[in-house]
């Protein structure tokens, strides 16, 4: 690498919402940053006015909040190279079109759609280039007068790129290795449109990315197919020699079977593929995210950098500086990466278990809250100490304690099935009769002495056990049984063992 200062960008358009695939290709760019003490910055690519769709800049933005991945500079904050978004930039665009012109590696086409269409019919798998464009009406084959009438009153005309035939054009990319791609392949792509007076993708991602001193840009695969235009342009403005690197990262492939993953595969399969929920504005469509299914953005970033990417190291969980330190190009596989949403909810749990109790509590007030429960800290800190080991999502957290605020009102009939036993009631209510004597009511003293009653009884444990964990919790489920009747008391405890009584038959 030169010794130029990283510079990375993340130049999504605003045409929904942002895709995981998108947000994990921000996530490399971050953490390549990073790894190289650079800088990264945002830029909003809203030159398709007809894609556009209003709020998804503030959706991009606020994603990249959750999860942690700061901008250095860009849309929202601002720096040296502003305005950020794409159609702020109109003026600057226009200077660069003029140049291509000028030089003659560009020209203007006046072409109808109408017409267009008419080429297409008329040759096979026709497309726009040296070979095709003298049939066209454009600057190459109409006089300078007549292309000067033709602007002069008004018509609609577009900016082709001339790319000459035959040329064998290198791409040097930091996943793929050396890519050579044949010019005769590429087709005249329009870089400016005079209708909306806006450039189209191609050239302003060009002209940006060398005006705000991009050094890498780290982007999707599906973007492969236009860096040997890209690389032309850099050519055709001069600009080789600070022509950024490229890496294209792998495709993000289906959980199952083939092809790319998409919203349809997420919807079938029930797992999120937007970071946040969203709301199509035109069709109301609602559109679950990671953030409001309980995942915890340090696990869905380790969970993403790790899909494509692996640091060599026989384990899965990285801190974020983890990441920035280990991030390199080298081990970024060229295969698409199978989008394991299964290992998502892993990843949760195991950055859920490894939060501190305290921490966790904090996400189980809110949830007590909801549920009208009056609960103080430390008790709820000590639940929480209880059942943690449990949780995939904090929101699991009411299904694993609601018995310890709310008395079953059903017993499970499964657990019923397979652990209720016939002599089950009889010993219940002799359990009941030994509770009562206790006065230390403590997990280990009630404990010890239950024990030794079903010991002194001649009781099987697992018969007890399991028929009094049914009628207290009212399922077989819940962390042991004295740190649960501890927490219940003795009268609340042998009162959910006589209702209980009541209704299982
Ligand atoms: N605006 C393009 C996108 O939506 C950017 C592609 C690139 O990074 O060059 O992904």
């Amino acid at each position: 690498m030169t010794d130029k200062k990283v510079r990375v960008r993340f130049a999504p358009s605003p045409t929904g919402a942002l895709h995981i695939g998108g947000v994990r290709t921000a996530l490399y760019n971050y953490l390549f940053a990073k790894r190289h003490g650079g800088e990264i910055l945002l830029r909003i690519e809203d030159t398709d006015s007809n894609r556009f769709v209003p709020g998804a800049e503030d959706y991009i933005i606020e994603s990249f909040k959750w999860l942690g991945i700061k901008f250095d500079e860009g849309v929202g904050i601002g720096g040296p190279h502003a305005p950020y978004r794409q159609s702020e930039r109109r003026e600057i665009y226009k200077k660069y079109v003029n140049q291509l012109l000028e030089s003659g590696h560009a020209y203007i086409a006046f072409d109808t759609p109408e017409e267009l269409e008419a080429m297409r019919q008329a040759t096979p798998n026709f497309q726009y280039d040296a070979h095709t464009r003298t049939q066209g009406k454009n600057s190459l084959t109409l006089s300078k007068e007549e292309v000067e009438q033709r602007i002069a009153a008004g018509e609609k005309y577009v900016v082709r790129a001339k790319i000459e035939p035959n040329e064998d054009i290198e791409v040097n990319d930091l996943v793929r290795g050396k890519v050579v791609i044949n010019s005769n392949i590429l087709d005249d792509k329009v870089l400016y449109k005079a209708a909306d007076e806006l450039p189209t993708y191609h050239l302003a991602n060009i002209v940006d990315d060398h005006l705000m001193e991009i050094t890498h840009v780290i982007r999707g695969e599906e973007w492969l197919p236009s860096a040997p235009l890209h690389v032309l342009l850099y050519r055709y403005f001069g600009w080789a020699d600070t022509m950024p690197q490229f890496a294209h990262l792998p495709l993000l492939l289906k959980p199952e079977g083939n092809g790319k993953l998409s919203k349809r595969d997420g919807d079938r399969l029930g797992f999120p593929v937007f970071p946040l929920r969203w709301v199509d504005p035109k069709t109301g469509d609602v559109s679950t995210g990671y953030r409001e299914e309980g995942y915890l953005p340090e696990a869905l970033v380790n969970f993403l950098a790790l899909l494509g990417w692996n640091p060599g190291l026989d384990r899965d969980i990285f801190t974020f500086q983890e990441l920035i330190d280990l991030f390199s190009f080298e081990h970024v596989s060229k295969a698409g990466a199978r989008f394991a949403y299964e290992k998502a909810k892993w990843y949760n749990h195991e950055y859920l278990i490894n939060k501190t109790d305290e921490e966790v509590t904090e996400l189980f007030m809110p949830i007590l809250a909801e549920h009208n429960v009056q609960c103080d800290t430390e008790k709820a800190k000590y639940i929480v100490s209880l059942v943690k080991g449990r949780l995939n999502f904090a929101k699991d957290l009411w299904n694993e304690t609601s018995f310890f605020f709310e008395r079953p009102t059903a017993y499970d009939e499964k657990s019923i099935k397979k652990r209720w036993k016939p002599e089950s009631p009889e010993i219940l209510n002799g359990l009941c009769d030994i509770l009562d004597r206790i006065s230390d009511f403590s997990s280990a003293n009630t404990e010890a002495i239950v024990m030794k009653w079903i010991e002194d009884n001649g009781y099987n444990t697992g018969t007890v056990m399991n028929s009094f964990r049914i009628t207290v919790v009212g399922a077989a489920k819940g962390p042991h049984m004295f740190d649960i009747t501890a927490i219940l008391g003795k009268e609340e405890t042998i009162s959910r063992v006589k209702a209980a009584l009541e209704v299982i038959k």
